[in-house]
């Protein structure tokens, strides 16, 4: 059985203290509460990550980065490797967000990069891939995300691939209100997944946890959660408001 998963990427919100007291207002949610069917996943700015993987240590939480070096160490200056971000106790790395993609021209094969960095240091990788608005309109949407699992992932090796979660997030559903239709999503999902077969075999891929993200929010999770390919969900806005996170990861 897959792990299903609700991961927050709080982006570039919340300074150290609004960000533990929001850590912190989760973790005594889930203990209340305890989330049964998903794991829920913080991933902090780089500076939260420390303080929040102590503050949540013994709690069913987990912490991630949202972003890695592309080299392992030396003169990169404001550069933070996957081995720092394992060392804080962070367990997960987002790579290949759109706003990476986008604002930092970060390509595939530099995902690739990171990604075999990542997996190298012992972090999972949350894997981002997604097509914008055009590409959706000139219906090449499914050929955009098929070269970005070919070039950033396939060159992974079975057992590596196991650390592999995917996040399929259609770019104009990010922030922008609109989500795909839980129909849209489970679409890509069951797409997403026949690659991963082709390539791995269907154990590898009945095994791979693909996430769904653009918009999300409680009014709309649990009709996108409950398509059978779609496992979990990779949350911004929603996830800086611990009722909003909290109901989303419940309505798994
Ligand atoms: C994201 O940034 O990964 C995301 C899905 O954002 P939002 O939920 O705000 O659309």
């Amino acid at each position: 059985m897959r792990k299903k998963i609700v991961a927050g990427n709080w982006k570039m919100n919340l300074n150290l203290s609004e960000g533990l007291k929001l850590a912190e207002s989760i973790k005594n949610y889930f203990h209340e509460h305890p989330a049964k069917n998903a794991e829920a996943v913080l991933c902090t700015p780089f500076i939260h990550l420390a303080k929040v993987s102590e503050n949540i240590r013994g709690s069913n939480l987990a912490v991630g980065a949202q972003n890695c070096a592309s080299e392992e160490s030396g003169a990169f200056t404001g550069e933070v490797s996957c081995g720092m971000i394992k060392s804080t106790g962070a367990e997960y790395v987002i790579i290949g967000h759109s706003e990476r993609r986008t604002y930092y021209n970060e390509d595939n094969l530099l995902l690739n990069k990171k990604t075999v960095l990542a997996l190298k240091s012992g972090l999972t990788v949350i894997f981002c891939c997604g097509e914008v608005l055009h590409e959706r309109e000139q219906n090449i949407f499914f050929e955009v995300v098929k070269k970005q699992i070919e070039v950033g992932l396939f060159s992974l090796s079975k057992e590596d691939f196991k650390h592999i979660v995917i996040a399929y997030e259609p770019v104009w559903a990010i922030g922008t209100g609109l989500t795909a239709s839980p129909e849209q999503a489970q679409e890509m999902h069951s797409y997403i997944r026949n690659l991963i077969m082709g390539k791995y075999g269907k154990e590898t891929a009945d095994n791979t946890t693909i996430l769904y993200g653009g918009s999300c929010k409680p009014s709309n999770a649990a009709e996108i959660f409950a398509k059978p390919d779609v496992d979990g969900g990779l949350i911004g806005g929603a996830s800086l408001k611990k009722e909003d996170f909290c109901a989303i990861v419940d309505a798994i």
